[in-house]
């Protein structure tokens, strides 16, 4: 048995399938106590449901649910230690701010004493004093969301499920709420388990990821692990820019891959988990990946460096994002001519459209994974 101070959230073998359809496989996940953990993945791919599940609002089909040592999925859904904050807001648009905070105490039975006094408690937490007697309607998105949070938070919950909390306001009130709920999760110290399907705001946000994909984990990490080392082809291509050079299998060896790419440029990458690609060498085709900051444009008189891969290319697009430029090229020399490649630079300045360029990249930081080519 884990250290139970530690542990928080343990959630064993969860499997769940709605009819014929798997939503759910093989979950396994341990969440640690105070931390902000984001079920990251695209539409379709299972978070509301494992959250629904953790809720005891869904059942699972097998599986378990520990909290702190101690087996909770068989409780229903009020006895379990958990708050869920829903994109939609869900308040009750004929009660005011206070009754609708209020309402789930009252259920409980607590004294109208003490409901008062978490009430505003609460309500000064969420910066809304002076709000207990507006109706809903009368609200911005983004009050009624901290309304609908203040709600959640006067249960005094361990931890808190936000479905897509954010997901309803527009981009700046989005951004405002993102840096207060990250906050308040800190000053409280509860662990708050979100669902996003927006990879920067669970970049953002999150102590760790877990990225799903079809009902399974492919992933769970720190923000930057995910980023820099991604386990899986799915988890590289949905988590941050990247670029992707087709080419043909050479050799393999201990953990790494030699990939031709037109007559005579051999590229180098590295391999991640079993060694990608079943085929025949000389006649499997692959993906390589690199991330476009991690192309460097080499200056005229630069030296490349020592066992670099190396392509050269045309600009094609030259866009200035502020504190970087990034450097569209085409690909000259390889057997498919169409390949375009991006490298984010801060070298943008004296880049121009139509210039040649020769670029650089480390096969360490060049992955190939298993499956990819499949
Ligand atoms: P996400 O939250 O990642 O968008 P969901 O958990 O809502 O995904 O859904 C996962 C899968 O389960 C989807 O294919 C969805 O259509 C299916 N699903 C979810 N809820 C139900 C339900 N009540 N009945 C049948 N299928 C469902």
């Amino acid at each position: 048995m884990q250290n139970s101070n530690l542990l928080n959230l343990e959630i064993r073998n969860i499997h769940k399938r709605y009819d014929s359809q798997t939503a759910l496989s093989n979950i396994d996940l341990v969440i640690r106590k105070g931390e902000f953990f984001s079920l990251l993945g695209p539409s379709g791919c299972g978070k509301s449901t494992l959250l629904r599940i953790l809720a005891g609002l869904e059942s699972a089909d097998e599986g378990e649910i520990w909290w702190n040592g101690r087996r909770i999925d068989q409780l229903p859904a009020r006895e379990r230690p958990f708050n869920m904050v829903f994109q939609k807001y869900a308040l009750f648009p004929h009660l005011s701010v206070f009754e609708n905070i209020a309402f789930g105490l009252r259920l409980k039975g607590v004294a109208t004493a003490e409901i008062r006094s978490r009430v505003d408690e609460v309500l000064t937490l969420m910066s809304l004093a002076g709000f207990s007697e507006r109706m809903p309607e009368t609200l911005s998105g983004g009050q009624q969301q901290r309304v609908a949070l203040a709600r959640a938070l006067a249960n005094r919950p361990e931890c808190v499920l936000l479905d897509e909390p954010l997901a309803a306001l527009d981009q700046k009130l989005r951004e405002h709420m993102q840096t207060e709920l990250r906050l308040l999760q800190r000053r409280l110290g509860l662990t708050f388990i979100f669902v996003t399907h927006d990879q920067e705001e669970a970049m953002l946000l999150s102590d760790r990821i877990a990225v799903m994909n079809a009902g399974r984990v492919e992933q769970v990490s720190t923000p930057r692990e995910l980023y820099e080392a991604p386990q899986s082809v799915f988890c590289a291509r949905f988590v941050g820019r990247r670029n992707e050079i087709l080419g043909t299998v050479q050799r393999r060896d201990a953990g790494w891959v030699d990939l031709s790419f037109g007559d005579r440029v051999i590229l180098r990458g590295r391999s991640v988990g079993a060694t990608p690609g079943s085929g025949v060498d000389g006649k499997t085709e692959t993906r390589f990946f690199v991330r476009p900051e991690r192309l460097r444009i080499l200056t005229a008189n630069a030296n490349p460096s020592e066992g670099w891969n190396t392509l050269v290319g045309e600009v094609v697009q030259v866009v200035f994002r502020g504190t970087y430029s990034e450097v569209v090229f085409a690909v000259t020399g390889g057997a498919n001519e169409s390949t375009l490649l991006r490298a984010f630079t801060d070298e943008g300045a004296t880049t121009t459209v139509g210039d040649q360029v020769r670029v650089e990249f480390s096969p360490q930081e060049t992955h190939v994974f298993s499956g990819v080519d499949e």
